[in-house]
């Protein structure tokens, strides 16, 4: 049913991709290969300004002034493009594969919505890329980090707003996780408030050594 679906789907509005209308993907192979991933030094730079006391390290695969990379994520998180957070898992998978040092035996967990705001896209696109990276990896994924509240939308505050907007939004519902190793996967990094308050309430349910991993800081 799915499969008829997305064969008449296709035939009405064919798929194309998104940089050079090639047929067939919504980034073709050649286009994927003009993304481009942040090196040691980039990386280094990137998360400089970070507020994140309570990771270790936040890994930023990629660079928002990249047009094709940010034009991306627009469409996946803007126009609800679902299908994009495989492409977009691709991206944090191959930026992965080339870093020299990983911490081992990591629990991905993505950073939740409110409920309200899954409504509204309909997925929780941090998650949808999540699955394909543990997926890939054979990393655990776990979904017991739940987001709650009314907060306004981190986008439209100031830095200090941020702050008091994101306190105590994060709710753990899982076992302990004591002696675990995190990876939480988020789509873009801004001032590292909301992932930091994420990695304290993972810290109090007993969690070791926290690491962050965003596709870019935007
Ligand atoms: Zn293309």
């Amino acid at each position: 049913m799915e499969k008829l679906r997305h064969f008449l789907l296709n035939l009405l509005f064919p798929i194309e991709c998104l940089n050079c209308q090639a047929e067939g993907e919504y980034l073709c192979t050649n286009c994927f290969r003009q993304l481009s991933f942040n090196d040691l030094a980039a990386s280094k730079q990137a998360t400089a300004n970070l507020k994140i006391p309570t990771l270790e390290k936040v890994f930023i695969a990629g660079n928002y002034e990249d047009k094709l990379l940010q034009k991306l994520i627009k469409k996946y998180k803007y126009h609800f493009m679902k299908p994009l957070g495989e492409i977009l898992a691709r991206f944090l998978i191959t930026f992965w594969h080339f870093q020299n040092e990983v911490p081992a035996d990591l629990l991905i967990i993505p950073l939740p919505l409110t409920a309200k705001r899954l409504r509204w896209r309909g997925f929780n696109q941090a998650e949808v890329i999540a699955r394909y990276f543990s997926q890939h990896f054979s990393y655990e994924l776990c979904l017991d980090l739940k987001r709650t509240g009314k907060q306004a939308a981190q986008a439209d505050l100031d830095e200090s707003d941020r702050l008091e907007n994101i306190k105590n939004v994060f709710h753990w519902s899982g076992k302990n996780l004591e002696g675990k190793n995190i990876l939480l996967i988020d789509d873009v990094i801004t001032t590292g408030a909301t992932i930091n308050e994420a990695a304290k309430t993972l810290k109090q349910a007993g969690a070791g050594a926290i690491y962050g991993l965003v596709l870019a800081k935007g």
